[in-house]
């Protein structure tokens, strides 16, 4: 079991039963979720699984470092700089696990998971990039990712980690589960979002920062719940497209 009104950095939902995926041959049923820093996960969620700790291990091969699905990005990222290794130095500031991180293609602007990937392993095969779609905060993986290989780059580019830190000085410090839309091509879900009057509205705590439109966050202290977020991220969807005609596409993953 778990209580995802814990677990999910939103702090919104229930207590569910979760299974846990130890090995290639796992039930195909089953839908795997990482640390739940993008998670919605409404209380009727069925098969729902997060990977054993066997996956959280970091090892070097010629040419790679292979992370597992459920290392911490932090702890991939203490790895780079310790062993001055280059091209994931914007993970140390992306919450989340190596397998959500490499899902979600998760990135900073122009620094994203794919620059540095090498191969995945899913369901036990691996990969290469070359044979897998990566775009903004998507991929065409739709397996379980149990590692993934990184290219070895040597020098840890630290005069990046000042623009990373500017970056995260606009963003809220209260729960959230990060942007909840994608910029559509040529805007910004943030200002489109402020524009149609939703910046700072929330439905029973939860709704879009005050500081930054596009971060769902949950200032309730326990009331918001998953019916008052999907609410408050329709009505917002709606107000644009009626405004605007724009459909946004949501970033944070609905589990339903
Ligand atoms: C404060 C804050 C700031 C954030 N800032 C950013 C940012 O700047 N840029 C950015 O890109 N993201 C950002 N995020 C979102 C989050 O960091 C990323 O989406 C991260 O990749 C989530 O990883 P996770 O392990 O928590 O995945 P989850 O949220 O648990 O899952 C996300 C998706 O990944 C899938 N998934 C997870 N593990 C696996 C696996 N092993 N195999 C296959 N699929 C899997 C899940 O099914 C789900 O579809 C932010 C979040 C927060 C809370």
């Amino acid at each position: 079991m778990i209580d995802f009104s814990r677990y999910l950095s939103l702090k919104i939902g229930s207590i569910l039963p979760v299974s846990i995926i130890d090995d290639y041959a796992y039930d195909k049923n089953l839908r795997i979720i990482g640390f739940g820093y993008n998670l919605l996960v409404s209380p009727q969620a069925k098969n729902l699984a997060i990977l054993s700790d066997r996956f959280d291990y970091i090892k070097e091969g010629l040419g790679f470092i292979e992370i597992g699905a459920s290392t911490r990005s932090t702890k991939a990222y203490k790895y780079f700089l310790d062993n001055d290794l280059g091209g994931l130095e914007f993970i140390g500031s992306l919450p989340g696990s190596i397998g959500g991180l490499v899902k979600m293609n998760a990135g900073m602007k122009e620094f994203e998971i794919k620059n540095t990937l090498d191969s995945v392993c899913i369901d036990g095969d691996w990969i290469s990039i070359e044979d897998l779609d990566f775009s903004y905060r998507r991929t065409s993986i739709n397996g379980v990712i149990f590692a993934a290989r990184f290219k070895k780059i040597k020098g840890f580019n630290q005069k990046l980690l000042d623009l990373f830190s500017q970056m995260r000085k606009v963003q809220p410090k209260t729960l959230s589960c990060g942007s909840c839309f994608k910029n559509p091509v040529g805007d910004y879900a943030g200002r489109l979002i402020e524009a149609v009057g939703m910046k700072g509205f929330y439905i029973n705590g939860v709704g879009f920062s005050d500081k930054h439109a596009n971060f769902l966050v949950n200032v309730s202290r326990g009331i918001a719940d998953y019916d008052s977020a999907i609410k408050v991220i329709e009505l917002a969807n709606k107000k644009v497209f009626d405004n605007f005609g724009i459909e946004m596409e949501k970033e944070v993953i609905i589990l339903e």
